[in-house]
């Protein structure tokens, strides 16, 4: 029987694109944008599907209460609340974003305030810079961190290790077992940039390995491959809040009409 390893999830990436699970893709099963508000209490959070672990990521905003869904189209783009970007590959994400005509979308919803997670890959989408990148490689970028791809080197490019971790939730304690996988780091974070995270031990300790600027969160590691969920949970408390910042902001005009 073969065993894939987590390494096998990352070793191929165009050949993931074929194993990317079921989408929207038939116009009757996609709600469209205007569900959102009556799905009320449920996020509709997409995880773009492109390359990379999408499958891993939607069990776990499943498993969380949320509705997970793939994003490949750019219709798909405008009816979620929240996007994870999963692990994988940057450069051939990037290539298929483009090629895709996710590109512009999704640089406008996450500049209008989209909450948006990104693990490993995604990380480097979400970055202001890539300290090492492919010619022509560009990120979405919103984050205001310098990453350095493939930073940890060949003797440890993947490795595990307890992290402390900057819980949002105060009722969320305990450290994180991270996996890195070819992993990025953050050589450098400005300074409305939250350090969630850093590397516990060796000779990489103390580089920043999670970060949060508003509603945009980066994981170097990928929380998605083990059972813990709470780095997922702490990513759909900020879409909730997000969506509830959102739904005040569509009654208020009305509330001040009638005042
Ligand atoms: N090294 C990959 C990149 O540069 C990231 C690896 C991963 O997502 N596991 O995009």
């Amino acid at each position: 029987m073969r065993r894939p390893s987590r390494r096998a999830l990352y070793a191929d990436p165009v050949s993931t694109i074929s194993t990317i699970p079921g989408t929207t893709a038939d116009p009757a099963a996609d709600p469209g944008p205007d569900r959102r508000a009556d799905a009320v209490g449920v996020p509709r959070i997409g995880v773009l599907a492109v390359q990379g672990d999408v499958r891993e990521h939607l069990a776990a905003l499943t498993a969380l209460g949320a509705e997970g869904v793939t994003v490949r189209r750019p219709a798909e783009v405008e009816a979620i609340d929240g996007l994870v970007i999963p692990g994988g590959e940057s450069t051939v994400m990037d290539k298929l974003v483009r090629a895709f005509d996710l590109r512009e979308p999704l640089l406008r919803r996450i500049a209008e305030g989209m909450p948006a997670y990104g693990s490993c890959a995604g990380m480097i989408m979400l970055a202001d810079r890539i300290a090492d990148a492919r010619p022509d490689q560009q990120t979405l970028g919103g984050l205001d961190i310098t990453v350095r791809r493939n930073a940890f080197g060949r003797q440890v490019d993947s490795f595990e290790q307890d992290l402390d971790y900057a819980w949002g939730d105060p009722s969320t304690t305990g450290t994180v077992h991270a996996v890195f996988i070819r992993a990025p780091w953050v050589e450098q974070a400005g300074p409305g940039v939250e350090v969630l995270a850093r590397v516990s031990e060796g000779p990489a300790a103390g580089r920043i390995v999670a970060v949060r600027q508003g509603n945009l969160m980066a994981t170097s590691f990928h929380p998605e491959v083990g059972a813990d969920r709470r780095i997922h949970a702490e990513f759909v408390s900020i879409v909730r809040e997000h969506r509830l910042q959102q739904s005040g902001a569509r009654q208020s005009p009305e509330r001040e009409d009638t005042a």
